[in-house]
């Protein structure tokens, strides 16, 4: 990553676990008139590729009930709420209890490819064990359903990492409205002005600006020209450096 360098420089350094520093309480490093206190991070495609477990859940899902999907058609419906993706399978006249049923299934399909299909993305682990050193609070700001978070932050080992793991799946509206941020800057006791969002989904960086905080983009999944509402974009985490963190809040 970016800044290599300087991390292994700071690696002799003493460090300490995580419930340390959370026992010492939070360190701040004022940066003109915004402070930053934590990070809210997205799950999939900031954290985590989860791409091929979903579609493999979906295609096992469509076989036991009798259909297939290719690679391309499952692309047409990336991003998409299951709702939605259920009505381009079966037809807009499928009934609300299915609709429910059915992706509850495939959702429990996803859960069991997570740990032998789920991969960190590229710098991950390594920004989100930086936010750690420099007392960030952290937390996972995903829209998707709780136990999927659980699952994909269990199998990667992560745990550690974060102060809360918010799901916005019960919220009455999802990204871009911006309740999962709002409710993660709370689980973290911080103010929406003190949070970064790293994000990867165009309706996240709306979101993110909704809520009054700095975002930073990924272009992980969508050009740069569609997540231009964001603070600063990025190709991966790979590519970003304490530096133009830093930039967000001087
Ligand atoms: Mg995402």
């Amino acid at each position: 990553m970016g800044t290599s360098g300087q991390r292994q420089g700071r690696a002799g350094r003493p460090h300490s676990p995580p419930h340390d520093l959370r026992a010492c309480g939070v360190t701040t490093e004022r940066r003109g008139n915004r402070v930053l206190k934590a990070i809210l991070w997205d799950m999939d495609g900031v954290v985590a590729d989860t791409e091929e477990a979903h579609l493999l859940a979906w295609r096992q899902f469509l076989a036991e009930q009798g259909r297939s999907v290719t690679a391309e058609q499952f692309a047409t419906t990336f991003g998409m709420a299951n709702p939605a993706i259920l009505r381009q399978w079966f037809g807009d006249a499928l009934r609300a209890e299915d609709i429910h049923s059915w992706s509850a299934r495939k959702e429990a399909l996803f859960r069991t490819f997570v740990p032998t299909h789920v991969r960190a993305l590229p710098g991950a682990r390594e920004w989100l064990r930086w936010g750690r050193e420099r007392g960030y609070r952290q937390a996972i700001a995903s829209s998707g359903e709780m136990a999927n978070i659980v699952a994909v932050v269990a199998a990667l080992e992560i745990g550690n990492q974060f102060d809360a793991l918010v799901s916005g799946a019960f919220l009455p509206r999802s990204k871009p409205d911006p309740a999962v941020f709002l409710q993660g800057a709370a689980a973290l006791g911080v103010a929406p002005e003190e949070c970064l969002v790293v994000e990867d989904g165009i309706v996240g960086v709306e979101a993110a600006r909704r809520a009054g905080m700095r975002c930073l983009a990924l272009t992980t999944t969508h050009p740069a020209e569609k997540l231009a509402g964001a603070d600063l974009i990025v190709h991966d985490l790979n590519a970003l450096s304490e530096e133009l963190v830093d930039a967000l809040f001087a």
